[in-house]
């Protein structure tokens, strides 16, 4: 039975926990947390409820509403923690997965401490860094880390089995811990020089840097104290890379906020020792949970997912149940950290720039959807659709290596790619390369699959001229498919005769084939609308390519250790995810090839002999 707040609503407890809201499918919507689950979700309803966007919706979703009881308003956290990441509520702050960003780990814990580069920070007592949002980023902080401060970069394996230094310490980027004796202060102190630069404090390096510096010059260690300065003089050039935003010298991360409508923008500022180091923007749509409930969910998820939690957080307004909060924020730091809404000061400040960067965020994405959304307006008007095309797929039939066929369907939803909507079709039914047959084949699975579970996109686009459109239209007749627009996508062609002012030969225009019209529509140069024509061509093309690839460098991998005894299909199967192409696997040592799961020693050495013949 739907909920019925008149008398449901006293029959929740009054204690602490967390309380699920699922729709009529028996679908999580909403995830909140409460000191008083029965006082929290009364809120919702009766003569005080609010008007807000959020509850708008609920009106029209919620079926009912089931809670879990916790001992205490911290148990409630982190369980709401738990079951946003679980149920990904769609009304819910939901932090996209991190996957794109990277940090930098070191153990210091462990002899011969060495940086490595991760996904994701982990609470293994390991310190982290970041996060880095580009790989150009991280490898030129590396770069410098390993020119100037000498860390080894082997793993541990290849460590342990060394009976000579390798190649880094030749060129004076490692001392060789691996073989010689190499003292372990020292090691330790360039560790924690790296962990300061790391951690943006690089004016408490500088300054340690330069008294090392002008003592080892005084006792005419002149080696050491050029290398000192080498060291100071790459952590000066990185400063001048920070701005400085605070004159107070500590940790900080400050939360900003802004809203229009059911959008909300979050911005978090890392400022390091005053330094502002980096900035995180998350946008949410159909947000109407006051701002309050939502620093308190999203500053829970940030923290809980590995995030770094630094002394002290800055937020706009109090977040709630901001008491359990801050004990959860100790808890995961592991000694003390400020919860604070600044009101004058520095803090003031700072909080005063995050809200100008959330703003600024805000409308930058708007701004991106607004040129996306006008290329998919001019997209139906050109081409005369039924459909606004938001869900758009690109079929596309290719041979690989002139026979063996391959069918690739990408997806772009509002105009970007979705990849998790990417995939590949074997065919099963033609035999040889009949292009057509095999067109026909993937729409007839794809769309009778999609009329089973009601699942259709909104424009079908097959790659190729009249021919592919023929057969695409005949599987929607045959189907009685209706609703779903169907255009066909021709190559551009190399003209008879002439060439460009840069001696390219001359092309036609892209053109699109409609049902039924004689002539293709032509798109113009410089459009939004060929533009997003041509990128979802050139991505369907893009991942037919990764596919062949994919299985050549398969077929190469079974060719070359085919023969070598031990190695069955479940180890070149390890190898190929290990190394990703032949070429590596040819370039690696007896200590790389040993580190994958399933290879000994013995056995690496025997592909390694088997590779080398
Ligand atoms: S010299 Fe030794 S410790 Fe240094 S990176 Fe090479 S193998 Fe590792």
């Amino acid at each position: 039975m739907p909920f019925d707040p008149q008398t449901d609503i006293e029959r929740l407890p009054t204690e602490p926990g967390c309380y699920l809201m699922r729709d009529a499918e028996g679908r999580v919507i909403y995830v909140g947390k409460a000191a008083n689950l029965r006082a929290r979700v009364r809120q919702y309803f009766g003569a005080t409820s609010d008007t807000r966007y959020f509850v708008r919706l609920l009106d029209r979703f919620l079926d009912r509403i089931e809670v879990l009881i916790t001992s205490n308003e911290k148990e409630a956290l982190i369980l709401e923690n738990e079951l946003i990441k679980r149920h990904q509520p769609r009304f819910n702050v939901e932090l996209k997965d991190d996957k794109n960003f990277l940090h930098l780990r070191i153990d210091d814990r462990v002899d011969w401490p060495r940086i490595d580069v991760v996904r994701r920070p982990r609470r293994d007592g390991a310190k982290y860094f970041g996060p880095y949002h580009s790989a150009s980023k991280i490898r030129s902080t590396l770069k410098l880390v390993e020119r100037h401060f000498k860390l080894r970069n082997c793993d541990d394996l290849s460590f342990k089995n060394r009976s000579r230094p390798c190649l880094q310490y030749q060129i004076k980027r490692c001392p060789g811990p691996c073989v010689l004796p190499v003292d372990r202060d020292e090691y330790a102190q360039q560790v924690g020089e790296v962990m300061l630069f790391l951690q943006g404090r690089r004016d408490e390096l500088a300054r340690q840097l330069e008294e090392k510096m002008k003592a080892a010059a005084a006792e005419m260690a002149y080696e050491r104290a050029a290398r000192y300065r080498d060291q100071l003089q790459a952590v000066r050039g990185s400063l001048e890379e920070q701005h400085l935003v605070d004159l107070r010298a500590i940790d900080r991360d400050v939360f900003g906020l802004y809203r229009e409508g059911g959008f909300l923008q979050v911005v978090v500022l890392l400022v390091r020792s005053g330094k502002l180091v980096g900035s995180r923007a998350f946008g949410f749509d159909r947000q109407g949970t006051p701002d309050a409930e939502v620093l308190s969910t999203f500053c829970n998820l940030f923290y809980s997912g590995g995030n770094p939690v630094p002394h002290e957080v800055l937020m706009p307004v109090e977040p709630d149940g901001a008491a359990a909060l801050h004990e959860r924020l100790e808890e995961l730091r592991e000694t003390r950290v400020r919860l604070k809404v600044p009101q004058r000061g520095s803090g003031k400040r700072l909080l005063e720039m995050a809200q100008a960067n959330a703003e600024h965020a805000f409308f930058q994405a708007r701004r991106e959807e607004a040129v996306r959304d006008g290329g998919l307006v001019r997209l139906k008007k050109k081409l005369s659709l039924l459909n606004m095309p938001y869900r758009i797929e690109c079929y596309d039939i290719s041979l690989f290596q002139g026979a063996q066929p391959v069918a690739s369907r990408v997806v772009f939803e509002g105009g970007v790619p979705k990849r998790s909507g990417y995939r590949h079709y074997k065919i099963r039914e033609v035999e040889g390369t009949d292009d057509f047959a095999m067109m026909r084949e993937v729409l007839l699975r794809r769309l009778g699959r999609g009329l089973e579970e009601g699942d259709l996109p909104d424009l079908i686009v097959v790659d190729g001229g009249k021919g592919q459109l023929n057969v695409a239209v005949a599987v929607f007749e045959d189907l009685r498919v209706t609703g779903v627009d169907v255009v066909g996508l021709a190559k551009s062609r190399v003209l008879d005769g002439g060439a460009g002012p840069d001696g390219a030969p001359l092309r036609s225009a892209e053109r699109v084939f409609l049902p039924g019209v004689k002539d293709p529509i032509v798109l113009r140069s410089h459009t939004d609308e060929l533009f997003l024509m041509t990128h979802l061509r050139d991505e369907a093309h893009r991942f037919a390519i990764t596919f062949h690839r994919k299985l050549r460098i398969g077929r190469n991998f079974v060719s070359a250790l085919d023969r070598i005894p031990g190695v069955g299909e479940t180890r070149r199967k390890a190898l190929l995810r290990h190394f990703g192409s032949l070429k590596r696997l040819r370039r690696a040592t007896v200590e790389q090839l040993a580190e994958v799961d399933g290879i000994g020693v013995q056995l690496a050495r025997t592909i390694h002999e088997a590779l080398a013949e």
